[in-house]
């Protein structure tokens, strides 16, 4: 029942968009899988921490599932794995894991390179280890284990499923349907480009569909006690309703802050929006389905070669509160020193117990930026919380007074530099750094700018100023080098 009716629905959009280019010949071979990983929420069963908004808010009950979610895209010669996991975030030490076990397999089609994004949901367990009861890490024993083996395993799923498969590609801008992303920080700077990516088989069947859009999953708010994917989960599952096949949902730009707006009226209903945590985010997820699928209305073939490329990073760690973490062993990833050379600490005692640091005078963290291209469409995935003034290249001329460095120079930025004719970004991509600032608008010490009493928020998330400058001259390297 359910495939008959998968097969129906993706028939009747492969006829929306036009059947010149539904030759018999296919240009990729596409899998997708779905691998759950929701811990249990049990009296009975270990704590489960959620994560995001302050400590030690334990979840009583599970709401939906949260998932490792994987799309195998291969050119013949070049295969890509994008995994989106329902979690705040998920460490670069863990994604190193993750690659190294995909390499000792032997995928059909190969895996030559893979990406692990987490869609930052504020409603699922702690992956971080910032957010158990307070200076406890909130990482369940086993947890990370359990989510490294997920995403090979949806990873490996995708590539046995793997079919011949076309790709279509369509870009809408959220906020043309309702007020739906908002930007909670000075200059109010909004990316709201949503870009959906569909794989059909040669037969229109519905392999994969996988969602980009830059909004922060936290409908659910932080006084929510239920484990959940946020919006995603009606999001996908609207999706899967309508076309079948693996729907995937990976967050763009979300630093700035960028986060969901109830729009009053559904904008496709027109009935008002419910207000409350759980029916507002079932509501808020759906409407962001339907605007994909009208996206998909106006899809076209996206066509050509896949590669990617990567350029690593070292982060200098200036946030005290995250040395602090740090050195308490809160953080479970390797530091590295200002020469780059790692800090050796003692084996940890457990998944969820790391050991404590050594001190050390100037910590850095190591993380990567990378370039995807497949065909007319390039990704940058960004190890954190981009802004985006970074994204879109928008500025605020002149530089704010009180803004911590005057005369900062502007960072390259995403989008503008792009040259195909599709771009889009993948935030949370292998790392979880937290904001990514334009330099130009650090403003952690007083008097503040915009004339406030109160420093704004987002430093306090951030690495340290020199994140933004760093991380965007490593994307201009990888740009710039096309
Ligand atoms: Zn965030």
């Amino acid at each position: 029942m359910q495939l008959r009716t998968a097969l129906a629905a993706g028939a009747i959009v492969a006829a929306a968009i036009g059947t010149s280019d539904a030759a018999t010949s296919s240009t990729y071979r596409v899998g997708a899988a779905a691998v759950d990983i929701t811990p249990e929420v049990a009296p009975d069963a270990p704590p489960v921490w959620l994560a995001g908004y302050g400590m030690g808010r334990q979840a009583e009950k599970t709401h939906d599932k949260i998932y490792a979610r994987a799309i195998v895209v291969s050119d013949g010669k070049f295969g890509v794995a994008i995994v989106a996991l329902d979690l705040v975030g998920f460490f670069y030490d863990q994604v190193e894991q993750i690659r190294a076990d995909v390499a000792k397999l032997e995928l059909k089609p190969s895996v030559d390179y893979v990406l692990i994004s987490s869609t930052h949901t504020h409603a699922s367990t702690d992956t971080v280890g910032i957010w158990g009861p307070y200076v406890k890490t909130g990482i369940q024993p086993g947890y990370l284990k359990r989510v490294r083996s997920a995403c090979v395993e949806a990873i490996e799923k995708a590539c046995k499923g793997a079919k011949p498969a076309k790709l279509y590609i369509a870009q809408t801008h959220v906020n043309e349907f309702g007020n739906l992303i908002g930007d909670s920080r000075l200059p109010k700077v909004i990316d709201d480009r949503l870009t959906v990516i569909q794989a059909r088989s040669s037969g229109r069947k519905v392999i994969a569909t996988l969602v980009n859009m830059p909004c922060h999953p936290e409908v659910l708010g932080s006084r929510n006690k239920q484990l959940s994917s946020d919006f995603p989960s009606t999001e996908r599952e609207y999706i899967e309703k309508r076309f079948g096949g693996v729907a995937i949902h990976n967050s763009g730009t979300v630093g700035g802050l960028l986060a969901p707006r109830n729009p009053g009226v559904d904008p496709f209903t027109k009935e008002p929006m419910p207000k409350g945590q759980v029916d507002e985010m079932m509501a808020f997820g759906r409407i962001i389905g339907r605007i994909a699928e009208e996206a998909l209305t106006r899809a076209e073939p996206l066509t050509g070669p896949i590669s990617a490329r990567t350029e690593n990073v070292l982060l200098p760690v200036w946030n005290q509160i995250y040395k602090t973490a740090m050195g308490a062993g809160m953080f479970k990833r390797q530091v590295y020193r200002g020469d780059g050379s790692p800090v050796k600490v003692p084996e940890p005692a457990s998944d969820s117990q790391p050991a404590k640091l050594p001190p050390i005078k100037d910590p850095c963290l190591r993380t990567e930026v990378a370039l995807i291209q497949i065909g007319d469409l390039q990704i940058a995935a960004i190890p954190g919380e981009i802004y985006p003034e970074l994204t879109l290249g928008k500025f605020q001329r002149p530089q704010e007074a009180n803004a911590d460095f005057p005369g900062a120079p502007l960072e390259p930025t995403i989008f503008p530099m792009m040259t195909a004719k599709y771009k889009m970004l993948i935030g949370l991509a292998n790392d979880e750094v937290g904001y990514i600032l334009p330099k130009s608008q650090w403003d952690w010490f007083y008097p503040y700018a915009y004339g406030r009493k109160e420093r704004q928020y987002g430093e306090f998330n951030s690495v340290g100023p020199e994140v933004g400058p760093l991380l965007m001259a490593a994307w201009a390297k990888l740009i710039e080098a096309k």
